[in-house]
């Protein structure tokens, strides 16, 4: 039987809430709230520095805005969530699916030292390092192994999930650490929705073909030769590809594009918008 996206994205676990501190917002899951062993968000716009147009959390290096901004939204962060900056490091992506393995020998790098090696993914079982992804209608992977207390965390443009980066995470944190995928929880961030997500539509047939799943791709009969694609579900049909359980599984549902008051938007602004982040920790 193929894939149902309508019936997956109605039967996921859909927990996200804003939460503010010391007036920095970020998306939570309940899911992950609920497990003492990490912390996790995954930032908006909300209770940084930044001038408009990249008002006021932007978190993305590659944007053109001083790095002192950057730096100083990044120290608001950590103030607001008891994170340690020292201990960020922020991934460098590809928009591929490679999967980097860090320990607290990687700490600042991309942030106060140099930058990764390009990669999509992070995986760690260490304490000392916390894991940082940027977004701007890309969705995010945040993957807990409460067993082997082991995490990941991936950055998911549409070309990393159609190249299924999260997939290769959940893998990848069975390669390095022995995580059952029965015993993964996982939560699948903010991204572009299907309603705004226009591609065309030769791509959105190649994520039917390779998620074995016609729904994901939708048409408008107002826009001919485009298609629009389910980046959720895209990410939902790995993750149980990878082993993982439907129930053990999160979406923040949010929309990037349409929500302009909470989030970054590259399809919405182009360039001249900033980046959120997602980021998670052992505790
Ligand atoms: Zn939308």
């Amino acid at each position: 039987m193929p894939n149902n996206a309508a019936e997956l994205l109605k039967r996921v676990r859909s927990d996200s809430h804003y939460r503010e501190s010391q007036g920095v917002g970020i998306i939570v899951s309940e899911r992950l709230l609920s497990e003492p062993g990490v912390t996790h968000g995954f930032t908006t716009r909300r209770g940084g520095v930044s001038a408009p147009p990249f008002d006021s959390l932007n978190l993305g290096t590659s944007r053109d805005e001083p790095m002192e901004n950057i730096l100083a939204n990044y120290r608001l962060l950590c103030e607001a969530y008891g994170l340690d900056y020292d201990e960020l490091a922020l991934v460098r992506h590809e928009h591929g699916s490679t999967v980097l393995k860090l320990g607290s020998e990687h700490c600042g790098r991309g942030i106060s030292k140099e930058p990764l090696d390009f990669s999509d993914g992070l995986v760690t079982d260490d304490t000392g390092v916390t894991l940082v992804t940027c977004h701007a209608d890309c969705s995010a992977f945040f993957i807990y192994d409460r067993v082997t207390r082991s995490i990941g965390l991936a950055h998911a443009g549409w070309k990393g999930m159609y190249k299924r980066i999260g997939q290769r995470l959940a893998e990848r944190l069975t390669a390095e650490y022995g995580a059952d995928p029965k015993d993964m929880v996982a939560v699948v961030g903010p991204c572009i929705c299907e309603n705004c997500f226009e591609v065309e539509k030769e791509i959105a047939e190649d994520f039917a073909r390779e998620f074995d799943c016609p729904d994901i791709l939708k048409e408008k009969p107002e826009r001919p030769g485009k298609g629009y694609v389910s980046l959720h579900a895209a990410a939902l049909i790995q993750l149980m590809d990878a082993g993982l359980e439907l129930d053990n599984i999160s979406v923040m549902r949010h929309c990037t594009m349409e929500e302009k008051e909470l989030f970054y938007s590259y399809r919405r602004d182009g360039k001249d918008t900033g980046s959120m982040a997602a980021f998670l920790r052992l505790r």
